[in-house]
């Protein structure tokens, strides 16, 4: 498999998808900002190099508003949205992770499924060795024991030899490699998002102690630092907590949903005024234990796939890897 094969791939799924790729941006932003996930509108701005895009393909999985039904002469009547035929292009590993987490979260979610039904997921691996440190955090065996946890239609890989490497990961990934005449392929069948052996032993083990630290003294130090802002959960690709909204006026009888950030005031309020979330340190401490406690004890799977884009967004510094090691 070589290049021109990646790109007679592209040109056949430019005739009926919506293409969405990393890009580089600019030059002249700052280190971390400069690659984002754009339209495609010319083959060549699709960044391949692996750089990890700052904003995440949440946005496209889960709009940042959604309008989800109206109430029309006392009739509820859905909103007619139109779910584009969208190509989601060189998804890196992490992010394929997040997309997973997603589908378990949203597996009996009517829109989340209207949307996910007519998209293509197209994953890439750059094959440096600092991506493939990534996959080996979780296993030795590349191929099986990480391409059949995480959930694509097509995976490229770019082999030692420069080389790429193409892979099947549904019936219509495999349809769409046959259609653009591709015929060197793997098919990975997809044996669930947990390995066989059960869940991530690193993952188990800051769970025990994310589970016992609300007296450690890290929450008091983040406390005082953490200015409740949120660009972490917007950059996240994990946090998928969201907000209903109601309209009831005479223009508009309606039910939305937006992004909830739980640090964010209106978050916890209850219809008496009370809030359970009344600190910075509890809000920091239920952001955390969200990820590193609840999400592994319903799915399995860890709250955060390791990206980096809540450090790159945060404006004073909170990591979270170094949260993690001093737990
Ligand atoms: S590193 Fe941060 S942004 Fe990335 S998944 Fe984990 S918590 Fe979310
Ligand atoms: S980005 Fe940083 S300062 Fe803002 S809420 Fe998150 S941890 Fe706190």
């Amino acid at each position: 498999m070589n290049d021109q094969q990646l790109i007679k791939l592209l040109n056949k799924l430019a005739e009926s998808y919506f293409l969405l790729a990393p890009q580089k941006l600019d030059d002249n932003l700052l280190p971390g900002y400069e690659y984002g996930i754009r339209e495609v509108k010319n083959l060549e701005e699709i960044d391949w190099s692996g750089a990890m895009p700052y904003g995440s393909w949440k946005e496209v999985l889960l709009p940042y508003h959604e309008r989800l039904f109206d109430i029309q002469k006392g009739r509820l009547v859905e909103t007619k949205t139109k779910y584009p035929p969208i190509a989601c292009l060189a998804m890196n590993i992490l992010d394929l992770k997040a997309l997973t987490l997603f589908e378990q979260v949203f597996a009996n979610d009517l829109y989340y499924q209207k949307r996910r039904r007519p998209m293509l997921i197209v994953g890439y691996s750059t094959g440096l060795p600092s991506d493939y440190k990534k996959y080996k955090v979780f296993s030795h065996n590349y191929e099986e024991n990480v391409l059949e946890h995480v959930i694509f239609d097509i995976f490229v890989s770019r082999q030692k030899n420069g080389r790429l490497k193409f892979y099947s990961g549904s019936e219509k990934g495999q349809l769409t490699l046959d259609q653009a005449g591709l015929t060197d392929y793997n098919n990975i069948e997809f044996a669930g998002p947990v390995a066989e052996s059960g869940p991530d032993k690193t993952l188990l083990s800051i769970m025990a102690k994310m589970e016992k630290s609300a007296n450690k003294k890290i929450w008091d130090e983040l406390d005082k630092r953490c200015l409740a802002c949120g660009k972490c959960v917007i950059a996240c690709p994990t946090c998928f907590c969201f907000d209903l909204e109601d309209r009831d006026n005479s223009a508009e009888q309606s039910r939305s949903r937006r992004w909830g950030v739980c640090f964010y005031n209106d978050f916890s309020l209850v219809a008496d005024g009370r809030k359970e979330l009344d600190t910075v340190k509890k809000k920091i401490f239920f952001w955390y234990y969200h990820k590193l406690v609840r999400i592994p004890k319903q799915y399995s799977l860890p709250g955060c796939v390791g990206c980096g884009r809540c450090i790159k967004a945060c404006p004073v510094g909170i990591n979270i890897n170094e949260t993690i090691k001093a737990l």
